[in-house]
């Protein structure tokens, strides 16, 4: 029986960027409230468990000593030279008040899950409030302080597991990538928007790996414009053929949903149609899925494009009626539109074969 686990606390609801900014605390309660309204967090093998604050002895798995101590002072108010140079208090990652309990607590939530992964009490695991993909060592990034996705991907591979990291954010999931840079254990794909249009402005075909971990760095960057059918054309052409090669025993999975068409930060053009088929294809794996939140900058369609993925997740029958008009209508892409994404689309796909398959006997 699968054991679905959501995480969430309303403890997460004490904390918030400043009301400028892009990022929205306020999208993980109503995740929750939808699908607590559709009789999704209990029964039939789900539950609801809630986040604990990431101790520092975890964190300091991927963040260096030196950033966790400048990061807490700063939320604390005693800011220097140095917080800034590490990023922190710039207007993509500003110091808010309870800025270090809140990274720590939306962190905490994706271990928790990690655990519940490893110890067989979860084999999916949502935990909306995490995905800070962009966050380095030493480095706050992109609204990102804490790498959760990437502090998940380090503690599943140290109990022993084989990690597929597959980020669908329209962002390049560079803080994860770049932590498995060398490494063949952990294979990280990163479907985003082409980096040449969209910070952080990194992520492109060639960006392959080095060392050991030469070929287990994927990067499909995606043109203006890219439509359900385009996108799920190159995830089964890249995506399906490397997963299966490569075999993992689990997977984390990044759902930014900020590729979806109407997002104010980016340019593609999806419906949450093509994250309900990703996720059914993930679950075809038959692996433990470990899925965190992300970017997602329209509130409802973010909401509902999470709501819809921990429906599926569940089990819940994917049939279009069914999942409480959650799903995005279709929609229409001119000829143009068409032959344009098509064309660039080709060309990636050909070049991260060229570039990847050859390392993976595909
Ligand atoms: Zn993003």
């Amino acid at each position: 029986m699968r054991k679905a686990v959501f995480i969430y606390s309303g403890e997460l609801e004490r904390y918030r960027y400043p009301p400028e900014h892009p990022f929205n605390t306020i999208r993980a309660k109503k995740t929750r409230e939808i699908v607590n309204s559709m009789g999704l967090l209990s029964g039939e093998g789900r539950s609801e468990v809630p986040p604990e604050a990431a101790e520092r002895i975890v964190l300091k798995k991927f963040h260096s000593a030196r950033y966790l101590h400048t990061l807490k002072a700063a939320s604390e108010g005693k800011f220097n030279a140095e917080a800034f140079g590490m990023g922190i208090g710039t207007l993509d990652c500003p110091v808010f008040e309870g800025l270090y309990e809140y990274a720590v607590l939306a962190t905490g939530g994706t271990v928790v899950a990690a655990k519940l992964i490893i110890s067989g009490d979860a084999n999916v695991a949502f935990n909306p409030s995490g995905g800070f993909h962009h966050a380095g060592p030493e480095r706050a990034s992109g609204f990102c302080y804490i790498n959760d996705a990437a502090l998940a991907c380090i503690i599943l591979a140290e109990a022993g597991k084989k990690v597929l990291y597959l980020d669908v954010d329209v962002h390049h999931g560079d803080g994860v990538a770049y932590a498995f840079y060398k490494r063949s254990d952990v294979m990280t794909i990163s479907f985003h928007e082409n980096p040449r249009m969209l910070f952080p402005g990194t992520g492109f075909e060639d960006e392959i790996g080095t060392g050991e971990g030469k070929g287990y760095c994927v990067n499909v960057p995606l043109p203006i414009g890219t439509y359900d059918e385009a996108y799920m054309k190159v995830f089964e052409e890249i995506a399906l053929p490397l997963i299966t090669a490569f075999g993992p025993d689990v997977i984390v999975f990044e759902l930014g949903a900020d590729a979806l068409s109407g997002d104010p930060l980016a340019h593609l053009r999806l419906t949450n149609n093509v994250y309900a088929d990703i996720v059914n294809h993930l679950l075809s794996f038959g692996r433990p899925i470990l899925t965190t939140g992300g970017g997602g900058y329209n509130v409802d369609n973010t909401v509902r494009a999470w709501a819809l993925a921990w429906s599926v997740l569940c089990g819940v029958d994917s049939g279009q009626e069914q999942q409480g008009g959650l799903r995005d209508e279709n929609l229409s892409v001119s000829s143009q539109q068409r032959d344009t994404v098509l064309s660039a689309i080709e060309a990636t796909i050909e070049a991260v074969k060229a570039n990847i398959f050859s390392f993976h006997n595909l």
